[in-house]
C-alpha cells in the first residue's frame, strides 16, 4: 500500500493571505480530497518579528469562506498537535543540536554589525556576501572557535545561531512534480541560520521537521520557495529521513494582468480588482485592501477562478462546481509557466454562478439588505425579484442598484433619454395608458402586454418611443428587465401612480 496522502497548507500570519496563498490552499485541498488524504493547517509563526495580528483569524475565516476544509491542524486538533509552531518551540532545539552533533551544522557567534561590516565589504566590492563555503573560516563560529571556549559562549548566554554546513561540490537533485528534475550545485546555497538567537528555529528548520514528524507526504507550495527546496532536501539527507522526504510540487507565479510581473498584494486595488480574499484592514496604518467576499463574489466562482489559475483541465469546459473540481485535479497538470490574472474572465465566471443561484436563496440575500433599509416585502415578491434581474448582476453587491425600483419610485430620470423620446403626444397617451391600466382587473405581466400592445398598435404609435417613456418613468433609466413583469411585480397602484407621477414631473 502507497503512503497515505497527508498534505498541509502553512501559512505565516505575515499579513492577509493573497490569492496566490488561497490557490496554493485549494491545490492542496483538492489534491488530499482526491487522494481520499489528509488536509492540514499548520501556523508557521516563528519570525516573532513578522508576525501581524488578525492574520491568523483572517486566514481561517477566508478558507472557511471558500469552503477549502481542513481536516487536522490549528482549531481542530488531530494526533501531531500543537499545529502552531510557536507552540512547538521545545521541539526544535533538540534536532538543531542533532545537527550540530553530527556535524552537519555547527555554532556561528558574529554579531549582527559584524554580518553587517562583512556584507558591506563584499557591496564595495560589487560582491554579495555568503556564509558559507569561502567565508566561513574567516567568521566567529565551530570552525574557528575552541570547542571549550564555544561551551563556555553557550553557558554565559551569549548570543548564538546555529547554522548548516553546506557541503562543497555536490549537485543536489529536486525531483518536482511540476518542474521534473531540478539541480542545483551546493556552492550556489549559502549557510543558512537553522536556529535563532532567540531561542526559535528558522522556517527552514521548522517547516522540514514538522513535515517529517506530521508525515506530510506532498510539499504544494508556490514557487517562490523553490529557492529553499535543496536546502531542505540536504536537511532531509541529515537527518537521515531521505525515505520519508515528501514529493514536491512548486506553483507557477501568478502573474499581473498584463502578464509583466508578479501580482503582488500592493496590485489589486491599483488595478482594480481584489488580491485578497477578505477585505483587510491593516491594524496599523488603517489602510483598506478589499476583498472578494466585499466585492461581491460569490465563493464557488472564486474557487473556480483560481482552480484554473495554473492547472489546465486539457479540456474546453471552464466551470467547475468543487467536487468536479476533486474529480478531475492533478498535480501533474499544472503548468511551469506563470499565470496572468484575467479581471474581466473573474467578472464572467462569476456572473455565471451568480446566475445559477437559486432564486429563494438570492431572495434571502436581498432581503437582508431590505432589513437594513427597513423595507418590508413578500418572500414571493423577492423571488420573482431576483428571478429577472440576477442574469443582470455580475457582483452579489450589486443587487441593491439593480433592484431599488422595485422597491422605490425613482427620484431622478434619465433626462436624456426622456427628452429624446418626448413630443407633445406623449403626454395624452400617458393618460390614455394609465386608463388602459386602471381597467386591467388581473393585472399580470401577460395582460398588461395584451392590452398595452393592442393600444399602440390601434393608435398607431411608435412602440419604442412610448415603451422607452414608460421605462424610464418606472424604473428611472433606460435599463433592466421586461417591463410588463417589473409593472406585475409593483402592482397596479404603484404602476399608475409612478407614471402619473413622471408625466406630471418631467418638463421638456
Ligand atoms: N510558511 C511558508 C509560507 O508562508 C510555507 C512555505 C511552505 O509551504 O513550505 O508560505
Amino acid at each position: 500500500m502507497g503512503k497515505r496522502v497527508r498534505v498541509r497548507f502553512a501559512p505565516s500570519p505575515t499579513g492577509p493571505l493573497h490569492i496566490g496563498g488561497v490557490r496554493t490552499a485549494l491545490y492542496n485541498y483538492l489534491f488530499a480530497k482526491k487522494n481520499n488524504g489528509d488536509f492540514i493547517l499548520r501556523i508557521e509563526d516563528t519570525d516573532k518579528n513578522r508576525f501581524v495580528s488578525g492574520t491568523e483569524e483572517y486566514i481561517i475565516e477566508a478558507l472557511n469562506w471558500l469552503n477549502i476544509k481542513f481536516n487536522e491542524g490549528v482549531g481542530i486538533g488531530g494526533n501531531h498537535v500543537p499545529y502552531k509552531q510557536s507552540e512547538r518551540e521545545d521541539i526544535y532545539k533538540q534536532y538543531a543540536q542533532q545537527l550540530v552533533k553530527s556535524g552537519f551544522a555547527y555554532y556561528a557567534f558574529d554579531t549582527p554589525e559584524e554580518l553587517d561590516i562583512k556584507r558591506k565589504e563584499c557591496e564595495s566590492r560589487k560582491e554579495t556576501f555568503q556564509y558559507g563555503i569561502s567565508t566561513r573560516n574567516a567568521m566567529k563560529n565551530s570552525f574557528t572557535i575552541e570547542e571549550e571556549e564555544i561551551q563556555k559562549k553557550i553557558n554565559n548566554n551569549e548570543h548564538y545561531v546555529i547554522r548548516i554546513k553546506i557541503p562543497a561540490g555536490e549537485i543536489i537533485h529536486i525531483n518536482d512534480i511540476i518542474r521534473g528534475n531540478v539541480e542545483v550545485q551546493s556552492s550556489q546555497l549559502d549557510d543558512k541560520v537553522l536556529f535563532k538567537s532567540d531561542g526559535m528555529p528558522t522556517y527552514h528548520l521548522a517547516n522540514v521537521v514538522d513535515d517529517y514528524l506530521m508525515k506530510i507526504s506532498h510539499v504544494i507550495r508556490g514557487e517562490e520557495w523553490l529557492p529553499s527546496t535543496p536546502l531542505h532536501v540536504l536537511l532531509y539527507k541529515y537527518f537521515g529521513w531521505e525515505n520519508e522526504m515528501p514529493l514536491f510540487a512548486h506553483l507557477p507565479l501568478l502573474l499581473k494582468p498584463d502578464g509583466k510581473g508578479k501580482l503582488s498584494k500592493r496590485d489589486g486595488d491599483k488595478l482594480g480588482f481584489p488580491v485578497f480574499p477578505l477585505q483587510w484592514v491593516d491594524p496599523v496604518t488603517k489602510e483598506i485592501s478589499s476583498g472578494y467576499r466585499e466585492s461581491g463574489y460569490v465563493p464557488e466562482a472564486v474557487n473556480n477562478i483560481i482552480a484554473l489559475l495554473g492547472w489546465n483541465p486539457g479540456s474546453e469546459k471552464e466551470i467547475f462546481s468543487m467536487d468536479e473540481l476533486i474529480e478531475e485535479f492533478s498535480l501533474e497538470k499544472v503548468g511551469k509557466a506563470g499565470c496572468r490574472f484575467d479581471y474581466e474572465k473573474a467578472k464572467w465566471f462569476n456572473h455565471q454562478y451568480i446566475s445559477k443561484i437559486n432564486n429563494e436563496e438570492l431572495a434571502e440575500y436581498l432581503n437582508e439588505i431590505l432589513k437594513s433599509k427597513k423595507i418590508n416585502s413578500s418572500k414571493e415578491n423577492l423571488i420573482k425579484i431576483c428571478e429577472l434581474i440576477k442574469d443582470r448582476m455580475n457582483f452579489m453587491n450589486e443587487i441593491w442598484d439593480k433592484s431599488e425600483y422595485f422597491f422605490r419610485q425613482p427620484t431622478t430620470y434619465d433626462e436624456k433619454v426622456l427628452k429624446d423620446k418626448w413630443n407633445e403626444n406623449i403626454p395624452s397617451t400617458l393618460n390614455n395608458i394609465v386608463g388602459k391600466l386602471k381597467s386591467i382587473s388581473g393585472f399580470t405581466s401577460a395582460e398588461i402586454e395584451n392590452i398595452i400592445k393592442e393600444y399602440i398598435q390601434v393608435n398607431n404609435l411608435n412602440a419604442g418611443t412610448v415603451m422607452t417613456v414608460l421605462r424610464v418613468l418606472i424604473v428611472g433609466k433606460n435599463s433592466g428587465p421586461e417591463l410588463f413583469k417589473i409593472f406585475e411585480i409593483i402592482g397596479k397602484e404603484e404602476t399608475i401612480k409612478r407614471v402619473e407621477k413622471g408625466t406630471k414631473e418631467f418638463k421638456v
